[in-house]
């Protein structure tokens, strides 16, 4: 068996993280190192490695998390904007091979990134 993935023991409760939200398909936790003063990770609770190795069948899961990632940025207050970035591979800076969504407020974003 392959070693879990951090965010695998976030899940399953063996790290700790500062959760904000979770149900039955996803969590979301605050990014241990931040890029902007909102910074919050979305992760299935399904192991998908990256949006790459995601199929079809995942469709209503990827909806969702689109729309828990709405939520939050409505209760974080980014009336203004906010960005959702999904770093998929090795050109893509992937560090964390479960999928995740970043979303990042709260401060100007530049574009494009590094
Ligand atoms: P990636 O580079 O898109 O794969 O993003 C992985 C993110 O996970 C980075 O922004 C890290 O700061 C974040 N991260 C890594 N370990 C933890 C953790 O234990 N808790 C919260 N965020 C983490």
């Amino acid at each position: 068996m392959p070693e879990p993935t951090i965010f695998k023991k976030i899940i399953d409760g063996e790290i700790p993280a500062d959760i904000v939200y979770e149900d039955d398909q996803c969590l979301a936790f605050r990014d241990v190192n931040p890029q902007a003063p909102v910074h919050i990770l979305v992760i299935p609770r399904k192991e998908i490695a990256s949006l790459a190795e995601t199929d079809d069948g995942d469709q209503m899961l990827l909806g969702h998390m689109m729309l828990v990632i709405r939520k939050l940025a409505a209760e974080m207050g980014l009336t203004n904007g906010f960005r959702v970035v999904a770093n998929t591979g090795v050109d893509g800076g992937q560090t964390v091979n479960h999928l995740h969504f970043h979303l990042l407020g709260q401060r100007n974003l530049e574009w494009p990134p590094g």
